[in-house]
């Protein structure tokens, strides 16, 4: 299948598939890269085009593909600030800052784990049962927070 079509496949905002790998019958990894040429300084809100580095790359856990374990190899990429001149990481509108699940697998996750015990979402998506608490009890959390904060603006 050609890379333009795993990005349309993959469907997440502002990035592009550049390689796909099937190591085994069970997994598939995809390459992305991120397809914006700006990103906001977090200190002084300056946009910037200007690539300092890029991190190493990590594997990222998303939603499986026709049944495959589904990885990102994402590279995040530093970008330096022109005005107070650090570097910065660039931040994605699809995964938590350091994560290594994408928003939306972790929000399947928490909806799993709503519905069966840990043991059983664990052993269901070849997960860590620590990893699936973790994700499990992040989202929980955050939802409580949103809740609180719908209610004290009523
Ligand atoms: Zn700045």
């Amino acid at each position: 299948m050609p890379e333009f079509q795993f990005t349309k496949l993959l469907n997440l905002p502002n990035l592009e598939v550049v390689k796909d790998e099937m190591p085994d019958a069970e997994t598939v990894i995809l390459e992305i890269k991120s397809t914006l040429e700006v990103a906001i300084c977090p200190t002084c809100k300056t946009p910037s085009t200007t690539i300092h580095d890029y991190d190493d790359p990590r594997l990222v856990r998303d939603l499986s593909l026709s049944g495959r374990k589904s990885y990102l190899r994402y590279h995040s990429r530093r970008f330096e600030c022109a005005v107070c001149q650090r570097s910065f990481t660039e931040r994605v509108a699809w995964l938590n800052f350091d994560s290594s699940y994408t928003k939306r697998f972790e929000e399947h996750v928490y909806q799993l784990c709503r519905k069966s015990t840990i043991q059983d979402v664990s052993a269901f998506l070849e997960l860590g049962s620590d990893a699936v608490e973790g994700i499990f009890h992040r989202r929980a959390k955050k939802r409580r927070r949103h809740a609180r904060r719908g209610r004290s603006a009523s």
